[in-house]
């Protein structure tokens, strides 16, 4: 169904703001308008659950989670960055595979099971978005995705 995004997202950063346990910081740049985009909520909540929750795991303390929508064309862009260790380059396409996890030992001292991005890659991708990483080792990650949608008549000409 239709569902405004902007609204959607913030009541799920809002969530993990009131129950994160480390010291982190949020930043919220989303647009102040509402942004209706045809969504199954249940399975975009399991998306950006495990964004969030990886973006957590790997943030450091006193590290900045920064969450952002785009408005392009005919889509919206989503991005959630972290401060945290980062991901090799040669790794960055894999960890959208199942069960594919960089460096196992850490990971497995981190918990999951490496499920939560290839999940998250089948929705997006069922939704017709698009979902991908940037990284820096050292220095953090950012995961993008997008959704499409059209912009409404009304939009267009007022
Ligand atoms: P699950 O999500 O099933 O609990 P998981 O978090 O290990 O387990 P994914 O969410 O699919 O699995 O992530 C796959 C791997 O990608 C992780 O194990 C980790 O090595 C790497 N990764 C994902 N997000 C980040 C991030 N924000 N910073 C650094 N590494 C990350
Ligand atoms: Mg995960």
């Amino acid at each position: 169904e239709y569902v405004n995004f902007i609204g959607f997202f913030h009541h799920i950063i809002d969530r993990f703001e009131m129950t994160k346990e480390q010291h982190v910081t949020f930043k919220r740049k989303l647009p102040n308008t509402e942004i209706f985009v045809e969504i199954d909520e249940d399975k975009l909540t399991q998306v950006l659950d495990n964004i969030i929750s990886n973006a957590l795991k790997y943030s450091p303390e006193g590290g900045q989670v920064k969450f952002k929508v785009k408005e392009l064309e005919n889509m919206i862009e989503v991005s959630i960055s972290d401060q945290g260790m980062g991901i090799p380059k040669d790794n960055i396409k894999k960890i959208f595979e199942r069960f594919y996890r960089v460096d196992k030992a850490r990971s497995r001292q981190m918990g999951g099971t490496g499920l939560g991005l290839a999940i998250a890659k089948e929705v997006v991708e069922a939704h017709g978005g698009r979902i991908w990483a940037s990284s820096i080792e050292g220095k953090g990650t950012t995961i993008y995705f997008t959704l499409p949608y059209e912009r409404s008549q009304e939009d267009e000409w007022s």
